[in-house]
């Protein structure tokens, strides 16, 4: 077994993390970790993930992510995350069950954190958690959960963050309209898949490209987006679209498109494509999809990011309205409010101080927190 890698250095500031607990039972192979960034808004909602190469530090940065999104957000909630390290693929449901419920029962004293489902990790095993100790969001309808994946709850925030965004498009791009807009959408997936549903509905954008990890389905003239939806769940790749080019999985972010949205995985657009990125506006439906510096110079040249954990807040939103007990009809209208407001208030930032994206997104995050700080009595 690897020995355990602790924080390394300096991976802590004025925020935290306030508690990083490791968590180790050799009888069923459980190793885990959990990271509670910061509670000073409240309880840290944040996921659980469950992936054979999870580290500590890949866990705080992920804890750090959810204090910004929930601050961002004006959630009632600070940030947390935690993992198990496995694969889910490799154990059978009964082993996964096993080390779940053994996970939870180690969190019951960590009264501070709120888990949730997290790349591996399912509404069941929330269930199982809920079982054990009576505290959790994303559970099943049948008791009490709002599916956030099945409503599109982060694609939804997402369509709202690219509304607020469009006039700030036209600032370098006079002629750029939502209306009829030019999409394309990296990860046809639970964020990807109804991000083509609502911005084909409100604005009727056409969808040029999707792609997933085989590849890329590109038709200038339009994708049918229902079709795609059918083929994609029938046959299993946006390559089974008969009517598209089939390019490389790479290629989704560089085509001739208004709109991108990547909804798959972390440094999707880098150092060494993003020169080739075409869009003018990215609203990013996954976390982190672009690497910051490569974010900056997607600004330098005019084409605006919105950042992840202001774009995807959707599904927290939706997190914690499940745990705070409210019911599916306000989920929406609670999600267009907030991202609406938050995206707004960065954008406003972006222009009148010249600031990058990101900059400012964390800016407003961290006052936010840094603010609630002040309120708060120190009791570990
Ligand atoms: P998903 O597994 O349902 O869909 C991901 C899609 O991306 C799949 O179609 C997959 O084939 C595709 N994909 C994977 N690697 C790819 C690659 N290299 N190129 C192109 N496509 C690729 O996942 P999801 O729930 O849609 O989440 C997508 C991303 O958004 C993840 O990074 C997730 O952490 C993040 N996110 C999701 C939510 C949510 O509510 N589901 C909320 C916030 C952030």
């Amino acid at each position: 077994m690897e020995p355990c890698v602790f924080l390394k250095e300096n991976l802590y500031d004025e925020i935290g993390p306030s508690k990083v607990v490791h968590i180790y039972e050799p009888k069923i192979g459980l190793r885990a970790i959990a990271c509670i960034d910061n509670v000073a808004c409240g309880p840290a909602i944040g996921g659980i993930r469950m992936a054979p190469d999870l580290t500590t530090t890949e866990v705080f940065r992920l804890a750090r992510g959810m204090t910004y999104k929930n601050s961002a957000a004006g959630l009632k909630h600070g940030g947390g995350k935690s993992g198990i390290i496995g694969d889910p693929k490799k154990m059978s449901p009964a082993q996964k069950e096993e080390l779940i419920r053994t996970f939870a029962r180690a969190l019951a004293t960590l009264t501070e954190y709120i888990p949730g489902p997290d790349i591996g990790t399912n509404e069941t095993d929330m269930a199982y958690i809920y079982d054990e100790i009576g505290r959790v969001v994303g559970l099943p309808r049948s008791m009490g959960g709002i599916p956030l994946d099945e409503i599109g709850a982060t694609a939804y925030g997402c369509y709202h963050a690219a509304v607020v965004a469009e006039e700030f498009v036209k600032k370098n791009h006079p002629k750029f309209s939502l209306k009829g807009a030019k999409i394309a959408i990296e990860g046809f997936g639970n964020v990807g898949r109804p991000a083509a549903l609502f911005f084909r509905q409100y604005k009727d954008t056409v969808l040029v490209a999707a792609s997933d990890t085989k590849g890329t389905i590109y038709n200038p003239k339009g994708i049918d987006v229902d079709k795609l939806i059918q083929v994609k769940s029938e046959k299993g790749s946006v390559l089974d679209y008969p009517q598209g080019e089939k390019l490389p999985v790479s290629a989704c972010l560089e085509v001739d498109c208004d709109v991108l949205i990547p909804a798959a995985r972390p440094d999707s657009i880098n150092m060494s494509n993003y020169n080739k990125v075409k869009a003018k506006l990215i609203v990013q439906g996954a976390n982190v999809p672009v690497q910051f510096e490569a974010e900056r110079k997607l600004h330098d040249k005019g084409i605006l990011n919105v950042p992840c954990f202001i774009a995807n807040a959707g599904g927290v939103i939706c997190g914690a309205l499940e745990y705070a007990g409210a019911t599916e009809s306000q989920v929406f209208p609670t999600i267009e409010e907030k991202i609406t407001r938050n995206t707004r208030k960065v954008l406003e930032r972006v222009f009148s101080k010249k600031m990058y994206p990101r900059d400012a997104a964390i800016a407003l995050a961290k006052e936010r927190v840094l603010e609630a700080m002040k309120f708060r009595k120190i009791h570990i």
